[in-house]
């Protein structure tokens, strides 16, 4: 069976072929609809890239175009998208039916930047491709799982019930994954899990036996840690400060917590870890933006452990956690309290996925490279029933 993954981000449609049974790319498109003119990419392992510009700069026309290219290696039987936002309707992938399509066009209001493209990538696959199912697996669904205490926020109970404020969650996707292959890889699935997504968007889960019980981001992936532009969590008497004494309104808010904030915000170097890093032996406030990382990842990492009760693994994923040993150190010292004992060596030699704890650790820690499109190959699978 051929499951063709879709993952539509905001300026960039990346699609992924897959072997389905087998877990085996067959081959990956990109469309980057911010370059001029658009253009759009194929790869096939073994073969020459594919490149070809986009003469047209609507998404239906590219999309039957790389399907074209795609159908000429295999037919798809299957259509899995990722979609960012499943609201509290769906705790669990969905096939695609007119009423899915629905809920997420209304969802739209939650995650203006993510919904809307995944809807209508929906649409023109359905266009493209008549017949062939197709499944939504939402980044929030793994989530769905909080207890009321973790997911609600003590605001006044209508912001709750009437307007659906709460914690979602997101990167739920790569958490499921994660959470999946770290019990494989320590052998039981009774484990207690902190899973650190540390990536341009970086968030933690606690995961208690498959199941998820916490998580740093909340009603939209702007809580929680600090992140490449975001701010993470901040006082929100800060927002009234900012919004009543100094005249700021919503979109400068918007643009300042999720565009101007974080490493980029604090270093004024960049938003991409490595150049921070760089950059930090001879610059303070790079250095200052790194030492806040770190200290948000480990205070989180404490809160984690603590509504598990212990933890048996820590997992580090995403652009930063799986390739920068020097932050995996810096998160994991003194961390021997809850049983995390990190093997420096290992730490800098192994490679994902990988058990870099040291041997005596009571606690594992892993680096795992997240795959959240082999999430979306196995939800697609197990509700189209192939
Ligand atoms: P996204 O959230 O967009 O999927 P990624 O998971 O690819 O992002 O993570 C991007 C982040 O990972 C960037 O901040 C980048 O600097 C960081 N990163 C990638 N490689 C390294 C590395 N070797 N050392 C430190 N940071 C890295």
């Amino acid at each position: 069976m051929k499951v063709l993954v879709c993952n539509a981000g905001s300026s960039t449609l990346k699609l992924s072929l897959f072997e389905a049974e087998e877990e085996r790319l067959l081959a990956d498109g990109l469309i980057d609809w911010t370059a001029k003119p658009a253009r759009l990419g194929l790869r096939r392992p073994g073969q020459a890239e594919l490149r070809a510009e986009l003469t047209v700069g609507q998404h239906a026309d590219a999309i039957s175009r790389i399907l074209d290219e795609l159908q000429t290696i295999a037919p798809i039987h299957a259509v899995g998208h990722r979609v960012v936002h499943g609201g509290d309707r769906y705790s669990a992938a969905a096939r695609i039916t007119p009423e899915v399509k629905r809920a997420i066009d209304e969802l739209a209001e939650l995650a203006p930047l993510h919904n809307p493209p995944s809807l209508g990538c929906i649409t023109a696959f359905e266009n493209a491709l008549p017949g062939v199912p197709q499944v939504a697996a939402f980044d929030t669904a793994f989530h769905a799982t909080l207890s009321a205490a973790a997911r609600t926020y003590p605001v006044p109970r209508s912001w709750t019930r009437d307007l659906g404020i709460r914690r979602y969650g997101f990167h739920g996707l790569s958490h499921s994954y994660c959470a999946g292959r770290a019990a494989a890889m320590i052998g039981r699935t009774n484990v207690r899990l902190i899973i650190a997504h540390l990536g341009n968007g970086a968030s933690v889960s606690a995961v208690r036996e498959g199941v998820c019980v916490d998580t740093s981001m909340g009603f939209t992936p702007l809580e929680g840690l600090m992140m490449g532009t975001r701010s993470g969590s901040v006082d929100p008497g800060v927002l009234i400060y900012m919004l009543r004494e100094k005249g700021l309104d919503g979109d400068r808010l918007d643009r300042a917590l999720n565009h101007e904030s974080g490493l980029l915000g604090v270093s004024g170097v960049s938003s991409d870890m490595r150049q921070v890093l760089a950059a930090a032996p001879d610059n303070p406030d790079a250095r200052l933006a790194v030492d806040i990382y770190v200290h948000r990842i480990r205070q989180t990492i404490g809160a984690m452990a603590a509504t598990l009760g212990g933890v048996d693994g820590l997992v580090f994923t995403a652009g930063v956690g799986e390739n920068s040993a020097e932050i995996r150190e810096r998160v994991c010292a003194n961390l021997d309290f809850l049983g995390l004992a990190l093997d420096r060596s290992a730490n800098r030699e192994r490679r994902p996925d990988a058990d870099i704890a040291a041997p005596a650790s009571k606690a594992r820690i892993l680096v795992i490279a997240t795959r959240e499109d082999l999430t979306i190959v196995r939800e697609t699978r197990k509700l189209i029933g192939l």
